[in-house]
């Protein structure tokens, strides 16, 4: 980092925005401050200790007991990361670190930096059966347009949200305010937003790794299954204690004495009528609007998705269930002597059935996953030959990590990743005004193959010699791949 000292403000060079800062003074982004006279990087440097052995004592040896306190880390391999690394600008300026170790005997280079992206977004995967919003609803936030809602993924709902377009298409406070959801989301502090048009709004509050808040109320289960799956899964638990059930759901609703499970099983025909649009047997659609209702309708009440049964083939007496996707919601009725259903208190083995569909449920989450293109100032601060770095990722022969989590490269053109925000260590983002989220990135790979790429091999240095006692220094998520494992690479596969 350089800086220019004027009388009483330093110019901070670290992106466009270019800040002078009086001393004891933060600049724009409160990355950087003036302490003076000297430009500090504000927040740690986040180290990760990659060895994450305990280290066990030898019986016996009473030496090593006395001294043991049984929770020592073979941190010997640090892992640099680029949190609190810091950024060059303008491009053509190396990495603020590049760093060298042996790993397994082989000389590694991770080059470190904290990435500015005005191409970024998040996409957010929401574990809920209840309707959000339609496909390409605007997302507000402070009323303000920041994404929209895409297509649904199984038992959940997507937001795709952020994105060149909103930070800097639209008004300045479009991006600024896209740029702040964008931030609090990527560093797992929850978000409230507006889904939807004026007077059907959905309301949701966002917070990586916590269930999603819809309209108020906390979500507990993502669905076992669409209705017809669910109708597949748990047929055993229902077949001689019950004529027919129905698993209601927005999308799928299922049928077991029509479903092919029922058939193989041979459940007789009921005379049920679904009022939906029937798909193949024992499967129908639109059964009812979307809604926060049973399985993601909008109905309280399942008999509204009945019509009336066959009376050629169904019975006075006939036995039947109705339950959601998550088995939070179930009914069950018998049929009196019209035919029509008769709410009765459910029998024990069937509320079992219905507790077992809440029991395979997995827990709702929201998930939101980084996403960023490596542009000029990173490629270029990684060599002098950019396009090489791209080759070079493409071919496996360096790993990319955001914060030391692995990421997935989109396949195709550019170095365009996708990384899980609880994969990294906390605090891992933060922004510029131009508006921008800052990332941390590492790229990691043999020296040999730096050199090659065209890299900035006069500016390696040990990872030794860089100033750690200051660091943060954080345990490797051991959810998160070994970002310094030579398994990594595909050389490595071939040697082997
Ligand atoms: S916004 Fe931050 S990084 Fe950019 S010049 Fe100002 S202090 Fe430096």
């Amino acid at each position: 980092m350089t800086e220019s000292k004027t009388t009483e403000k330093i110019r901070c060079d670290a992106c466009p925005v270019m800040c002078y800062i009086a001393d004891g003074k933060a600049g724009a982004c409160d990355r950087y401050a003036n302490h003076g006279g000297d430009l500090i990087r504000l927040d740690p440097l986040t180290i990760i200790q990659t060895g994450d052995q305990k280290l066990v004592p030898f019986l016996g040896d009473q030496g090593d007991q006395d001294t043991w306190d049984g929770d020592i880390i073979k941190g010997d391999r640090p892992f640099i990361t680029a949190v609190g690394a810091g950024t060059t600008y303008p491009d053509y300026k190396p990495a603020p670190f590049i760093a060298s170790q042996k790993i397994d005997g082989i000389d590694m280079v991770t080059v470190v930096t904290e990435g500015i992206f005005s191409y970024c977004g998040v996409k957010v995967k929401i574990d809920t059966d209840r309707h959000i919003g339609h496909e390409r609803d605007v997302v507000r936030v402070d009323g303000e347009p920041i994404g929209h809602v895409t297509t649904s993924e199984y038992g959940s709902k997507m937001l795709s949200l952020g994105g060149v377009e909103h930070l800097t298409g639209g008004t300045k406070k479009e991006g600024r305010v896209t740029c702040d959801a964008l931030l609090k989301l990527c560093n797992r502090e929850a978000v409230t937003m507006l889904i939807g048009e004026e007077g059907h709004e959905t309301e949701i509050i966002v917070e990586a790794g916590q269930p999603p808040i819809i309209n108020g109320i906390r979500e507990n289960l993502m669905r076992v299954g669409c209705g017809s799956a669910t109708i597949g899964m748990f047929p055993m638990q229902w077949i001689g204690h019950v004529d027919d059930v129905v698993v209601v759901d927005d999308h799928i609703t299922g049928v077991l004495s029509e479903h092919e499970t029922g058939k193989q099983l041979n459940v007789p025909p009921t005379g049920i009528k679904i009022l939906g649009r029937r798909s193949t047997s024992g499967r129908y659609f639109q059964v009812a609007e979307p809604g926060l209702g049973w399985g993601g309708t909008n109905i309280d009440d399942p008999l509204k998705i009945l019509g009336p049964f066959n009376p050629k083939i169904a019975w006075e007496g006939l036995r039947l269930l109705m339950v959601s996707t998550t088995g939070e919601q179930y009914a069950y009725y018998e049929l009196d002597a019209s035919l029509a259903p008769q709410p009765k208190p459910i029998p024990a083995q069937l509320k079992a059935s219905a507790d077992l569909i809440a029991e395979n449920c997995e827990p709702s989450v929201c998930s939101v996953l980084f996403m960023g293109g490596a542009g000029g100032s990173l490629r270029a601060g990684v060599t002098e030959n950019p396009v090489r770095l791209t080759h070079s990722v493409k071919s496996a022969l360096t790993n990319v990590t955001c914060g030391g989590a692995e990421t997935y490269v989109w396949p195709g053109g550019g170095i365009t990743v996708m990384v899980d925000v609880m994969d990294m260590p906390t605090q891992s983002f933060g922004y510029v005004p131009t508006p921008a989220l800052v990332a941390p990135i590492e790229f990691t790979l043999r020296v040999s193959d730096y050199k090659a790429l065209g890299g900035h091999v006069d500016h390696i240095v040990s990872i030794k010699e860089i100033k750690q006692d200051t660091a943060r220094k954080v345990q490797k998520n051991p959810r998160v791949r070994d970002p310094l494992a030579i398994s990594n690479y595909r050389w490595s596969k071939e040697a082997g």
